[in-house]
């Protein structure tokens, strides 16, 4: 569709960042071109189902996230890093390649039971989404799917999120 040919056409390639050996994918041009934001928005609100709750990951799924929960007219999650939150916190650590890090939410925001879709720019290892996922469950809630602009697929995303409903507007190798 439109929104996985912006997508394509819009998110640029940056070699070595943040580390030599490493292709980011950077969605800065995407977020400036108005109708191709408006298009991946409406892309990735058609694949919500009933969701009461848009999680947004800190710091790129915020700015989809936002979008996706406004327009479908249910309210907004942020998911931080840890120590961001001034309230109490659910917590999750999770290990990277090298070292670990923390996911955080306001639990109290989360109403029992409530449906929650996960966005995210980037689905890679999968690691950040299965933490979330761990998470949203703890604190009682029910991740109805989660979606992404992008899975990079290959890095095994999928399969850490296994038995979830996963949408990506574009797979890429
Ligand atoms: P994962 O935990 O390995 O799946 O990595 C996904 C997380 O890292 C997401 O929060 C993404 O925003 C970020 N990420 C990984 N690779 C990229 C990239 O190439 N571009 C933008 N974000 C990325």
């Amino acid at each position: 569709g439109p929104a996985a040919r912006r997508v394509d056409e819009l998110v640029r390639l940056v070699p070595d960042y943040p580390q030599p050996g490493v292709l980011f994918r950077d969605i800065t041009p995407l977020l400036a071109d108005g109708p191709a934001f408006g298009d991946v928005v409406d892309a990735l609100v058609q694949t919500a189902g009933e969701v009461d709750l848009v999680a947004g990951m800190e710091a790129r799924g915020f700015l989809l996230a936002a979008p996706v929960a406004a327009a479908l007219g249910v309210g907004l999650l942020p998911v931080r890093k840890a120590g961001k939150l001034p309230a109490p916190t659910a917590s999750q650590t999770y290990d990277l390649e090298y070292g670990s890090a923390t996911v955080e939410v306001h639990a109290a925001t989360i109403p029992p039971g409530a449906r929650v879709l996960v966005v995210d720019d980037v689905l890679a290892t999968g690691g950040t989404a299965a933490a979330t996922v761990t998470l949203l469950e703890r604190c009682g809630a029910q991740v109805a799917g989660l979606a992404f602009l992008l899975e990079l697929v290959g890095l095994g995303g999928r399969g850490v999120l296994d038995g979830r409903r996963v949408d990506a507007l574009i797979t890429v190798h």
